[in-house]
């Protein structure tokens, strides 16, 4: 006998009762969203691999090595063959849409969600997979809209809050930094690889790499023979801000504590936080949760002045995050005290009632009911006439709904059927009129 397939490493499929957990987050986000003024983009799967080359980097883990990509060959004359990439990111894509459909036309600032699978080839772990699933936000425009505003960081880190609360998530950290702007950052980065040159041999494998590829990301080292080294030989971004001429990015990370501060959001500098992908300029953060454990990161983000001309663009400022759904399930996974919320459990949940047909002759009377009562917004389950008494009673209580309700030939001329509570044992005669306002 052929064995049987399985799904591929890193990936994963979620299954009910689980995925009343996915739907609750993704519904949490569109509501918060909505409330922020925020509208839904959907990108494309797949683009071409020079966007994310172009827009998140070649020297990142993320391109150098964790892409899915293919050789897609022309099909016709008139196709061109090229490489082409599951996206691993969707930043890049929102603003590859923005360019593509000229929404800098509006004048308005863009306010665009998305929630849906990237794609990593990352050595897979807990809290970590090859396909795993993004919901994120952009807020992007001319910079007359008051895209470059301090404003706009704030706003979106405080709905990042709300959404958290939304969830049910508690015993969260926010932290946050400025990586300047690319003048202070070229400056910086400078003075970083003179005092890596210095310490360099002394660092771990990954770092010696880093070092030479994108020397920021020493930042993110965690091995902690390293961690002395790093916090006592390495310049501090902070000072260079702080030496800019005009303090451009001092200024605009004073005006967002100011306003996270003011709103009564609780966060955390660490001058040490740095993103993963080179776009991010000025504003990052994230928020982590120590239930997590090796993979703590809930979410994380930052701004991107420069990447809309970088991907051949007008200058459309912006600032946006990404956070990991399948995290944040995780967390409410382990969370003792987390409930649905009722309102989810009716939406998202199994039926509370069950339709059991006596024999097979009240089939189509059954099925009547059940159509009626669905339409009535009472979700049930439908028995058929198959079932003897005691298999129907077996297979509510499998099904774990609360209600079932007998539909025999005596019911159905008389017009009144028997409804037996499973929890309380009780049976109870209603008029069929008066049988979807019972069981709401
Ligand atoms: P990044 O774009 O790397 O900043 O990722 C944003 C968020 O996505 C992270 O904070 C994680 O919550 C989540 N994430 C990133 N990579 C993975 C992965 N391979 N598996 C699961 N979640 C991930």
């Amino acid at each position: 006998m052929a064995s049987p397939l399985k799904s591929v490493r890193g990936t994963r499929d979620i299954l009910p009762p689980s995925s009343a957990l996915w739907q609750h987050v993704e519904d949490s986000a569109r509501r918060v969203f909505a409330r922020y003024g925020f509208l839904e983009i959907r990108t494309p799967i797949f683009e071409a691999t020079e966007l994310f080359a172009r827009g998140v980097g070649e020297e990142t883990d993320i391109v150098s090595k964790e892409m899915f990509t293919w050789e897609d060959k022309a099909r016709a004359q008139s196709e061109k063959s090229q490489s082409l990439t599951l996206r691993p990111e969707n930043t890049a894509g929102v603003v590859r849409a923005y360019i593509e459909h000229q929404l800098e036309r509006t004048g308005l600032l863009q306010k665009l969600y998305y929630i849906g699978p990237q794609f990593r080839r990352e050595r897979p772990q807990k809290g970590r997979y090859r396909q795993f699933y993004q919901i994120g936000a952009e807020v992007l425009g001319p910079t007359t809209s008051g895209s470059e505003s301090p404003v706009r960081d704030a706003e979106i880190i405080t709905m990042l809050v709300d959404l958290l609360d939304e969830v049910g998530i508690k015993g969260w950290t926010l932290q946050i930094n400025s990586i300047g702007t690319p003048k202070v950052r070229a400056l910086y980065n400078k003075a970083l690889q003179e005092a890596l040159n210095r310490v360099v041999h002394t660092l771990c494998v990954d770092c010696q790499r880093r070092a030479i590829a994108n020397p920021l990301r020493v930042f993110d080292c965690k091995v902690p023979a390293d961690q002395p080294v790093i916090q006592h030989n390495l310049p501090n971004i902070h000072s260079f801000i702080n030496d800019e001429v005009g303090h451009e990015s001092f200024n605009h990370y004073d005006g967002v504590l100011k306003i996270l501060k003011a709103v009564g959001v609780h966060f955390e500098t660490n001058y040490r936080l740095v993103r993963g992908l080179d776009y991010y300029t000025k504003t990052v953060f994230e928020f982590t949760h120590g239930a997590l454990g090796a993979q703590s990161a809930l979410l994380g983000g930052g701004r991107y002045d420069g990447l809309s001309e970088s991907l051949g663009g007008p200058r459309a400022p912006g600032i946006g995050f990404a956070l990991g759904l399948d995290r944040f399930v995780m967390t409410l996974e382990d969370d003792p005290e987390f409930k649905l919320p009722a309102s989810a459990t009716i939406t998202y949940g199994s039926p509370r009632v069950y339709i059991a047909p006596l024999s097979a002759a009240q089939d189509p009377d059954a099925a009547k009911l059940a159509h009626e009562l669905r339409g009535q917004g009472i979700a049930c389950h439908l028995g058929d006439g198959s079932f003897k008494m005691r298999k129907i009673f077996e297979t509510a209580e499998k099904l774990n709904v609360q209600y079932v309700v007998i539909v025999g030939e005596d019911e159905l001329s008389s017009g009144v059927l028997s409804v037996k509570d499973i929890i309380t044992g009780e049976q109870r005669k209603i008029v069929r009129y008066a049988l979807a306002s019972s069981l709401k």
